[in-house]
């Protein structure tokens, strides 16, 4: 490892990087990160540097609630170890390069807060299970003038929704973005101007979890530098007003054992179990995939971000949208879209979560029921609770309950993890009690 850190950091030196940023994304889903100097790279990758264990209990609004048990004090401190295999330049930050940073304890033993380290135990026990997941994130969001106070009086473009002409004002930036990306190792499906308020779309291909909660974390950053440059700012935030379209960030995942698709040609099939069990714990599933006190906001019916429990086939009104293959796309283009995940959530946690409950739900071969077309938003109650469709948990504390009450989402997290995640979803309840809608969109607005 030092040899391969020695070595990649002599070449970035020698094309002009002066530094290497250590970045990961707290129970937040907000970035965090230290700098260290292109020198110090290689010991970086030995030894890790010092960053506080507190970072696991920081709220939304850089406060530490001391609220779990396991971090209830000022003292302690852990190892941030950048990943040197996903090491790479920053093509709009050009003197630095980045690494997503893995958390370990002061010894070099796995710490059990770290949420790379919990996704990639995931991934490992799947995969001890012959599944294999792919993955992917579409993002939406926001664009207005640097210096804006928010997206509403200062709207980045003013649409019409999917048209060219939304963007010819953006051009300079979409260019940018294009390339960065690009040159960042991202790969993009496809960038548009999507519905919302001055807001804007793109997704990623789909690869192995990990990388793609990586390629997530680094693609805000890219976004971000690049609207930094054409004098532009951008709002990840899972609602930018309260009557606007949200910013979901889809997650697409699909599941594969000895190289097919589960996922093809569902409900038949044995891949019916994934989409099953992700059915069945939606509602703990969601205090994961969609946790903070806006994200419960943009959950309304109506808007495309999902409200009621149930799933669809390419009914984008479903929590859970079924993509299926096709004659011109091949049956390996099948996967499952989970619309209640937003940039609030940590890529890596969200991946962790979805992949647990799928994969349960597989093994124990659950049965789907029949897909639902319409809208269910717009049937009566009695409709509804007939059909067994229920509302999403759509307040922090009923969201806290279905998490506490999840076995699956403890197995996936970590019991100490989920510990210090439930202590900063309690401290971001108690700071949102008092405050109106408007006060909460205004708040996370520029968090993410
Ligand atoms: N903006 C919607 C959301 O909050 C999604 C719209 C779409 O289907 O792309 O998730
Ligand atoms: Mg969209």
């Amino acid at each position: 490892m030092t040899k391969q850190a020695s070595a990649a950091a002599k070449d970035l030196a020698a094309t002009g990087v002066v530094g290497a940023q250590i970045a990961w994304a707290d129970n937040n889903g907000i970035p965090r990160s230290r700098i260290v100097p292109i020198a110090g790279l290689a010991a970086a990758a030995t030894r890790g540097i010092g960053t506080t264990s507190l970072f696991a209990v920081f709220d939304t609004h850089d406060v530490i609630t001391f609220g779990h048990p396991g971090l209830a004090t000022p003292s302690g401190d852990v190892r941030l170890v950048p990943v040197i295999d996903r090491l790479r330049r920053l093509a709009g930050q050009r003197a630095l390069a980045w690494a997503p940073g893995r958390q370990v304890a002061a010894d070099g033993s796995p710490w059990p807060y770290c949420q790379r380290t919990a996704l990639e135990n995931v991934v490992s026990a799947a995969s001890r299970r012959g599944y294999e997941i792919r993955a992917g994130f579409e993002m939406e969001f926001a664009v207005a003038p640097a210096g804006a106070p928010d997206i509403a009086s200062a709207p980045g473009h003013h649409g019409p929704a999917y048209s060219p002409h939304a963007l010819i004002p953006l051009d300079d930036f979409v260019a940018t973005v294009l390339h960065d990306f690009e040159a960042n190792g991202l790969r993009l499906n496809q960038f548009h101007a999507e519905y919302g308020l001055a807001q804007l779309e793109l997704s990623l291909t789909a690869t192995d979890p990990v990388s793609a909660a990586d390629d997530q974390l680094l693609a805000r950053q890219t976004l971000h530098a690049a609207a930094h440059r054409h004098g532009l700012r951008l709002s990840f935030a899972p609602i930018v007003s309260p009557e606007a379209a949200g910013n979901g960030w889809h997650l697409h995942t699909s599941v594969w054992r000895k190289g097919r698709n589960l996922l093809a040609g569902l409900p038949d099939g044995e891949g019916a179990g994934y989409l099953a069990g992700l059915l069945r714990d939606l509602p703990a599933l969601t205090a994961v995939t969609a946790p903070s006190v806006p994200s419960t906001l943009r959950l309304r019916p109506g808007y495309f971000a999902s409200a009621y429990a149930f799933w669809g086939v390419e009914n984008r009104e479903a929590p859970l949208r079924y993509v299926p293959g096709s004659q011109l796309l091949g049956d390996d283009h099948a996967n499952v879209e989970l619309k209640p995940c937003d940039a609030s959530a940590n890529p890596y946690l969200a991946l962790a979560a979805v992949i647990t409950a799928g994969v349960a739900g597989l093994a124990e071969g659950l049965s789907l029921p029949d897909p639902v077309a319409e809208d269910p938003g717009t049937w009566t109650e009695d409709r509804r609770a007939a059909a067994g469709i229920a509302r999403l948990p759509d307040t922090p504390d009923e969201q806290d309950r279905a998490l506490a009450s999840s076995d699956r989402m403890r197995e996936a997290l970590g019991e100490e993890l989920l510990g210090a995640f439930r202590a900063v979803r309690a401290s971001d309840r108690r700071w949102a009690a008092d405050r109106t809608v408007e006060d909460i969109v205004a708040a996370h607005l520029w968090r993410y």
